[in-house]
């Protein structure tokens, strides 16, 4: 069971900022002056306190020096630790994003591969192999088979997979928040250049087919809309003015002289 109570640190080891500080001039040796005030103390747990010194080397803004002393039932002050940590004024690093997580959809260049793992909450299988386990030349026959049976891809989107798609199209441009949709004076559900799609998500989205219009071929919400609708009418003050009549200019040189 975790205790709760507050640590005892012990005041020899709350007072030990000469001990911290001779055993980290000695660590550092010819880059000792990098070593500034002391900024205070960290009690870690019962008998180990860490204490916190300015860094003033050259580049490191906001770093500290981290010396970490140890007591315990009333021995000798040891120096466990010596580190440099960066506080919150320090220039650190981005934190490290994994590869597989950093690739953004436009990211791919043709002939690039992005494998999807068998994992991939995304997808579920069409179809099961069976208990035994199989190496991958009897799985290619099963595969086959299924192919020739007609059951289809070996996988499809899971529930998951739904979910996140529609929440990603519904939050992107094609969806009711765009602001050509906030403006739109009717939606996608009542144009005649939406076309329906089959499946869990028709209710809710469709495929715009106006070649006019910015989504073109995009998968837009029900709610979404824009000024290209099919129903979209101009009133009589935002129709274009007629053009008048031409006049032919009859009028020569000589004539416009004598004027
Ligand atoms: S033209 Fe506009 S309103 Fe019609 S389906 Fe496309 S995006 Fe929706």
């Amino acid at each position: 069971m975790t205790s709760t109570a507050t640590p005892y640190a012990g005041p020899n080891v709350l007072t030990a900022v000469e001990d911290a500080r001779s055993a980290l001039v000695a660590d550092l040796g010819r880059d000792a002056s990098d070593v500034g005030d002391h900024l205070g103390n960290v009690v870690e747990s019962d008998g180990v306190v860490t204490h916190l010194f300015a860094c003033t080397r050259k580049g490191y803004v906001g770093w500290r020096w981290s010396v970490t002393v140890v007591q315990l039932d009333g021995g000798p002050i040891t120096v466990d630790e010596l580190v440099l940590i960066p506080g919150d004024e320090a220039i650190v690093a981005p934190a490290w994003v994994p590869y597989r997580e950093r690739i953004q959809p436009g990211d791919l260049s043709p002939g690039d591969l992005l494998p999807v793992g068998d994992d991939d909450p995304r997808l579920v299988p069409t179809y099961f192999f069976g208990d035994d386990p199989l190496d991958a030349d009897a799985k290619a026959q099963v595969r086959q088979v299924a192919l020739d049976l007609g059951l289809g891809r070996v996988r499809t989107l899971s529930p998951e997979g739904y979910d996140a798609a529609a929440e990603r199209w519904y939050e992107s441009e094609s969806g009711p928040l765009a602001p050509i949709a906030q403006a739109a004076p009717h939606h996608c559900h009542s144009c005649g250049f939406l076309m329906r799609i089959a499946g869990h998500l028709a209710q809710h989205f469709g495929v715009c087919a106006n070649g006019d219009a910015n989504d073109d071929g995009r998968v837009v919400s029900m709610d979404h809309g824009c000024g290209a609708h099919s129903e979209v009418r101009l009133s009589k003050k935002q129709e274009p003015l007629p053009v008048p009549e031409p006049v032919i200019d009859t009028i020569t040189p000589d004539e416009l002289e004598n004027f």
